[in-house]
């Protein structure tokens, strides 16, 4: 049986999401940005909490673990790197291990890049990841503990998942993203289609998560690191990917 999966705002400008198997009642909050609003989702769906998936030791993502521990007892699954800074951790997970929700099952990738400690959750047969803060939707992390040739390789990795892979990340950057690939990547119409999207779906007060690998190749910037367009757009025709990625990076710092 296909997963249910319900996304919703946290905080400012997090993202929460719930896993729910429905042949179990399992349920898996991926991060826990604030309690008050993973227990809102529980209760709107009638799901009981069993595992928390941290993707990364930042406080915006571990914070609601106590509460919701203390609530529902549920089981915490922390990155091997960071387990001893990530509240209430049960159980530490990296590169090639698997994760059991129920019956649904992940396999756990290292993304170093945002932060040293940095794991995404890829449910194979769901055709789902949940990828923190390694990309978001038109967009990626900011590079803070690791190199960019991690960060890249993290990225690199993703694009190899299949185009209609659904893609939950951490944060919903969607508006100052859109602007920065209209600049990245100006003649690409699917990227001007999508900042249209973006516009739209931010006055309706939607978010455009999860998005799709298929469509972050067509108009993400950094996954397009490979493209002619962008290594033009930052004075580096013909580089290598991983150097257009480290300079289109460095610009969105500044953008
Ligand atoms: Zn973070």
């Amino acid at each position: 049986m296909p997963a249910d999966i319900h996304v919703f705002r946290c905080l400012q400008d997090n993202i929460g999401v719930l896993v729910h198997d429905p042949a179990t009642g399992a349920c898996a909050a991926i991060d826990a940005p604030e309690e008050a609003a993973v227990v809102r989702a529980l209760e709107e769906r009638g799901w009981q909490l069993s595992h928390i998936l941290v993707t990364h030791r930042h406080a915006d993502h571990v914070q609601g673990i106590a509460g919701l521990k203390a609530r529902y007892g549920c089981r915490v699954v922390a990155p091997k790197k960071s387990a001893s800074e990530v509240p209430g951790a049960d159980q530490s997970a990296g590169e090639g291990d698997r994760v059991v929700v129920g019956d649904l099952s992940a396999e756990v990738w290292d993304t170093p890049g945002h932060c040293r400690d940095h794991i995404a959750y890829w449910f194979g047969a769901e055709k789902a990841l949940f990828a923190g803060d390694t990309i978001f939707t038109l967009g990626c992390g900011r590079v803070m503990e690791s190199s960019m040739d991690e960060m890249w390789h993290s990225l690199e990795r993703f694009a190899g998942l299949p185009d209609d892979t659904r893609v939950y990340s951490g944060h919903d950057y969607v508006l100052s993203n859109a602007k920065f690939a209209l600049a990245a990547d100006p003649e690409n119409e699917a990227v001007q289609r999508r900042a249209a999207e973006a516009e739209r779906a931010a006055k309706e007060g939607r978010f455009l998560v999860p998005s799709t690998i298929g469509e972050e190749k067509a108009t993400n910037p950094f996954l397009r690191a490979g493209e002619p367009a962008l290594a033009r757009s930052v004075d580096k025709a013909g580089a290598p990917a991983n150097e257009v990625f480290a300079a289109l990076r460095e610009w969105k710092n500044r953008f």
